[in-house]
Parts: structure tokens; sequence; C-alpha cells
């Protein structure tokens, strides 16, 4: 049952061709395994809560396409829709009755979105919500929180988190200090700090941009009235509070974290989810503020493919699946199934962990915790989690290849995926 030999020289093979042609052999930083160790596999297919390599080895599946994939990969629905639209063209660069049906949607769901604008990526979203910030406050300034990431715009690459702590960069060279001179940051879940931030910087802040729940830095939940206190600093410093739920969105509850917690921001990015697997990120908040936009308003900004018909099918189609009574409760049980039951095993087999999950998103550091911001995630023993990952995927699961990504369920994982899920947990933690 418990396959613990898998065979991988095809992967090993086209990974090492890979090599030659792209940077790492990669076209994103955290797929090489760096962080983890030993060799990648390289994927043939998907569907469900599974994946197949090209060696045929079968996986179940907790990345998910990095969150997209909430469904489960290739849903039956999400290719029926997409093959649909696809006879009618792949790209229209023209308004289409698709972007007003899933904006309707994305608008009813998320508390804080009266108007919003499609891009190609969650990068692309928080790029576009820092010019509008800056625009509508006249302000430069911004605080973000370290280990949190927004994408690879230069003025967000600044302790942003997994991919950058992965490969052990603090800044990215290229950056200018300029692009980051105005990126002001502060410990996760310490109100504190960012008070001082704003007292410091009194009329100088445009606004403060989180990860509601963080996912880039491994899995941390915002403390009590976190959220709350920085709702209300940024209305006592006049400055616009940012949700970036490009993971959380549509994963901590249909209306994100903001509906979870019941902060509403000004702004908030989205990505991941809402393209159902296809290249969709977007923004949107309060209509006074998203009414500067071009070309409604001054603030640019533009994408040849942004809203584009099979983006926006698989979007649509993807929020109606969401939609069906039990779909976030079912998440919820089988994901605290999962976390509460990794936890359980560490504990039984003598590892110092700790960990947690809300709905579909979990995570699990091997440090005795509590994990409250970037600076505690990385006392993990990642060394520990790396024999950990190797050992989840040669025994058949797929975890991040990172001990500071979370991880992320769908409804296509079933109750026996979860069991024998902890089953090879179970067997690779009593040989860590
Ligand atoms: C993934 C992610 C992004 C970047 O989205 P891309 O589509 O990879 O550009 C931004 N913010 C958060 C919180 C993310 O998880």
């Amino acid at each position: 049952m418990v396959n613990t030999t898998i065979k991988t020289t095809k992967s090993q093979e086209v990974f090492a061709a890979a090599q030659n042609l792209m940077p790492g052999g990669v076209s994103s930083p955290v797929r090489a395994f760096k962080s983890v160790g030993g060799q990648p596999i390289v994927f043939d297919r998907v569907k469900g809560a599974y994946i197949w390599d090209v060696d045929g080895n079968q996986y179940i599946d907790y990345v998910g396409t990095w969150g997209p994939a909430i469904c489960g990969h290739a849903h039956p629905e999400v290719i029926a829709a997409l093959h649909e639209a696809l006879e009618k063209g792949t790209s229209f660069g023209a308004p289409s009755t698709l972007e007003n049906v899933l904006a309707e949607m994305v608008i009813d769901a998320v508390p804080s979105i009266e108007m919003v604008r499609f891009v190609n990526s969650g990068t692309e979203a928080c790029m576009g919500v820092l010019r509008l910030m800056r625009a509508f406050t006249n302000r430069e300034k911004i605080i973000k929180f370290e280990g949190c990431y927004h994408g690879h715009a230069d003025a967000f690459l600044v302790k942003a988190g997994s991919g950058v702590a992965t490969l052990g960069l603090p800044d990215s060279p290229g950056v200018p200090k300029l692009a980051t001179s105005t990126t002001l940051t502060a410990p996760y879940n310490d109100l504190e700090s960012v008070k001082a931030l704003f007292e410091e910087n009194r009329d100088e802040i445009a606004g403060v941009i989180l990860e509601p729940v963080v996912g880039n830095a491994g899995f941390i939940a915002p403390d009590a009235g976190f959220l709350e206190g920085l709702r209300e600093l940024t209305h006592e410093y006049g400055a616009l509070l940012v949700f970036d739920e490009v993971m959380t969105g549509f994963r901590i509850a249909y209306g994100g974290a903001q509906e979870k917690f019941g902060v509403t921001p000004d702004l908030t990015t989205l990505g991941k989810v809402i393209g159902g697997g296809l290249p969709v990120g977007a923004y949107g908040g309060r209509r006074d503020i998203m009414s500067m936009v071009a070309p409604a308003g001054p603030v640019y900004q533009a994408g040849t493919l942004s809203g584009n018909p099979l983006a926006m099918t698989a979007g649509i189609k993807t929020l109606e699946l969401l939609q069906k009574p039990g779909t976030y409760d079912y998440l919820e049980r089988i994901t605290k199934k999962l976390a509460d039951g990794l936890l359980q095993i560490a504990k039984e087999t003598g590892h110092v962990a700790c960990g947690g999950q809300i709905s579909a998103m979990f995570g699990l550091f091997f440090t005795s915790g509590p994990v409250n911001n970037y600076e505690d995630a990385k006392k993990s023993d990642t060394a520990k989690f790396g024999r950990f990952h190797r050992g989840m995927l040669e025994r058949g699961v797929y975890l991040a290849p990172s001990q500071f990504e979370a991880g992320f369920t769908s409804f296509a994982h079933t109750e026996e995926d979860i069991e024998q899920t902890l089953a090879v947990a179970r067997d690779v933690m009593s040989s860590l």
C-alpha cells in the first residue's frame, strides 16, 4: 500500500534538460525544491486531489497549483465550460459579458469590493493596488509585514517570505534602493510596531497591506484583535487598509478572510482561486477609490489579455461550484482532520511541532511555537522539514516544497485521502 521506492528516472531526465533551458529549470523558483533538497518531480497530468508524474507515479496533492485548485484539479464542470468557451475564441481584447458575470460574483461575495479590475496575476493585482493607494492618499510610503508576499514587484521585495526566504535572498539584486525606500516593514501580529511607524511617518503613509492569514511564511493566523487594530489605526492616521487575499480569497471563506474575521478593508487583491486554474488576478474595493482607475480616472493600469474569456469562464464556474451548500463546512472538516492528525502524530513520534488550519489552508512547523510571525517561523527545523517532505513524496504525498508555504486542500480530497496521508505521515515521522 505504502510505496517507498518510487522510480523517477524520467522526472530526472526532463529536469536535467530543463536546467539548460530555463534558469534553475523552472518558471517559478520554489518549484525547484531548493529548500527541501533533492529533485522535483515533473508532472504529467492532474485530476481531482491527485497528480501523476512523468514516470507514472500517483500522489495525493496538497499544493493545488499553489491555491487555485480548490475544487480539485481539472473539475469536469470547469473543463466542460472551458471547452464551450474555447469554441468562441481565446481572447477578445474588448468588453465581454463574462467579465460582468465574474465581476458581479466577486462584488457580491467580497465585503470590501464595490468595483473590481481584472488583471492576469496576483503580482499585477498588487502592483495596481499599490499605485492606487498612493494616488488616492497622495502619500508614498506603505507598511507591509515581514514574511508577507505580495508578488514580485520591486516595492514589495522586502522581507517577502517563502520564495525569497527559501532562496535566502534578503532582498533581490536589481531592485533599486529608491523602489523600496518607501516600503516600511513591521513584524506580523505586532500592532505596537505599526503604531510606532505611523507616529514616525505622520501624514506620509498611504496604507497598510497584508495577508489577513499568512500563507507565504508557512501558515500564520492573525491574533485576536490584530486585523481590527489595523482597521482602527489606518482610520486614525488617514491611511488605507489593503487585504491581499490572493491566497485567502474564496479559500478561508467564500467572502475571504474579511468575511471570516468581520473586518472590511478599503481595498482587496485577489488571484489564484478566482482564475480557477487560469491566469487571473483582480483588485477592487470602495467605489470612490476604484473610480480613480483609468479610464474612469487618472490612475493608469492596463492589460492585453485582462478579462480574457477563458480565464473568466474558469473563474465563474469555480465560484459557482464553491457556492454549493456545505462546501466550506466540508473543507473545514477534512482540513482540521489533517492538521490535527499531523500534530498528534508528530507528538506521538517524539517531534516538536506546531501548526494549525483555517478552512482549506493549513501548516506544520517543526518548532515548539507558537508561531505568530516570520521570526518565529524561522525557528523551525527546516532540515527536518526537508526530510519529512522527501519521505512524504516518496510515499505518494505531494506537499509544498518549503517549510515557508501553507498547504491547501480541495473538496476533491476525500476522508480516505486524509486518512491515507496521515498513515503515510506516521510512517515518515517514525523514521525521521
Ligand atoms: C501568490 C500570491 C501573490 C502573487 O500572485 P501571482 O499570481 O503568483 O503573481 C500575491 N500575494 C499573495 C498573498 C499570494 O499568495
